[in-house]
């Protein structure tokens, strides 16, 4: 949508048709920021990105997303960690701006129109559709990736290969992590504040600040997705990952001792009440091999200190991770090296472009892959009517 507007901002004589194979545009946008849309990022930078980040920062630079969406009527308002929102706080306002955009710019949209493959001609491209065939001098492929339930999630991104394009083996990103189901057993819907390690061979990979939630299966969450990203190629490598949690937080030794001096006649189970989620503290117990029933006056100086080690270290091996219908991301799609970054033109084929999530960039949560798919949208467009 963002490069069907540019395109037709850059060149008003252009003639920009947008293929659409759902019934309406933009289903899963609507799905995003849980229907808020969390539309860009303050911070953004390459590093916001698990792969793709040097190749996204010109379009990132070159563009003002939000000034793009201010000029369609729409404010965005941050929050204290820079994610950047509608002002109204509503993704379906965000698409309707740019469903009115479009037909005030005179982009023509056909939706139900599935492209089914690309070829080159001697002008331009064909895009095949189940009615026939598009001519085109100019082509840009916007098809998304895999991840998502429901919304539109295609392989389009494979489109390209007939014309000698590669793609990097898409993995689903930004989803939960799994784990043998006793670890997490009876926690399904807890939620879980602090910080988060993923350890890979005995290695720290990666680690997040934020929360984290339970499932029957693992633990997911927003800090846990953010760790998330690369999990499945290590994991294909034969890499031995573990995810790391301190559910007691910053709980010191002493700080335990105090707790268990201070409530002596009450059981480990309830010696916790109002500082620890009953069940975390329960799993946490049961960790340090001690009973719930035990009272807490009768603790060894050797079982405190495992009840201490159990709190401060959670090691959880992690056996897989979500699949695309979890996952809020794709890694892995068209090889970035294969197209400009200043232009988003294909190295290998003059007048095709590719822009978002079909391309190779992933980045972590916050609005760093709306901001990629917008601003490379906005890139791709400009540049492909400019060069008509
Ligand atoms: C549940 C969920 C929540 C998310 N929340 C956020 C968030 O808050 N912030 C954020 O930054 N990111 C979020 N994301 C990620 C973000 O939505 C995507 O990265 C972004 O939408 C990618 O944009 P895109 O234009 O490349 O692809 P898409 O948004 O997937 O759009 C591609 C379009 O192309 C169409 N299409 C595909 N193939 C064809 C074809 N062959 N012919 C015709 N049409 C085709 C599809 O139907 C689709 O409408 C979320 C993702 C999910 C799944």
């Amino acid at each position: 949508m963002t490069a069907a507007i540019s395109a037709k901002r850059a060149r008003g004589d252009a003639q920009v048709t947008l293929l659409e194979a759902q019934p309406r545009l933009g289903k899963k946008l609507l799905a995003t920021g849980n229907g808020r849309c969390n539309l860009i990022n303050r911070a953004t930078s390459p590093e916001s990105y698990h792969s793709g980040g040097a190749f996204a920062s010109y379009a990132l630079n070159a563009f003002d997303s939000a000034r793009f969406f201010e000029e369609l009527g729409i404010q965005t308002v941050f929050d204290g960690e820079g994610r950047g929102y509608p002002a109204a706080f509503q993704a379906s306002g965000v698409l309707d701006a740019l469903r009115l955009a479009l037909s005030e710019n005179g982009v023509n949209v056909v939706c139900d129109c599935p492209v089914t493959g690309i070829s080159l001609r001697k002008n331009g491209y064909a895009a095949f559709v189940p009615s026939g065939e598009y001519l085109a001098r100019k082509l840009i492929l916007a098809s998304g990736g895999l991840a998502g339930r429901g919304l539109g999630e295609n392989a389009s991104f494979r489109l390209p290969e007939t014309l000698g394009h590669h793609v990097n083996e898409p993995m689903p990103g930004l989803t939960h992590l799994v784990c043998d189901k006793k670890q997490v057993a009876g926690l399904k819907g807890i939620r879980l504040k602090g910080t988060f390690t993923l350890l890979s061979n005995g290695a720290p990979v990666k680690s997040e600040e934020g929360e984290a939630l339970f499932r029957d299966d693992g633990v997911g969450g927003i800090a846990v997705m953010q760790l998330s990203l690369g999990a499945k190629k290590r994991l294909l490598g034969g890499e031995k990952l573990v995810l790391r949690l301190c559910p007691g937080g910053d709980m010191s030794l002493d700080a335990l001792r105090q707790r268990l001096a201070r409530f002596p006649a009450r059981t480990l189970g309830d010696v916790f009440t109002g500082q620890l989620n009953r069940f975390i503290a329960r799993n946490a117990i049961n960790r340090a091999g001690l009973r719930p029933e035990t009272r807490a006056e009768s603790l060894t100086g050797a079982e405190t200190a495992r009840l201490f080690s159990a709190l401060h270290v959670w090691d959880i091996p992690v056996s897989g991770t979500g699949g695309f219908a979890d996952a809020q991301v794709m890694e892995g799609g068209l090889v970035t090296d294969e197209f400009e970054p200043e232009t988003l033109e294909s190295r290998l084929n003059k007048g095709f472009y590719a822009c978002g999530e079909a391309l190779d960039v992933a980045g972590y949560c916050g609005g760093n892959n709306l901001a990629w798919a917008w601003a490379s949208g906005i890139l791709a467009g400009t540049e492909a009517a400019k060069s008509l």
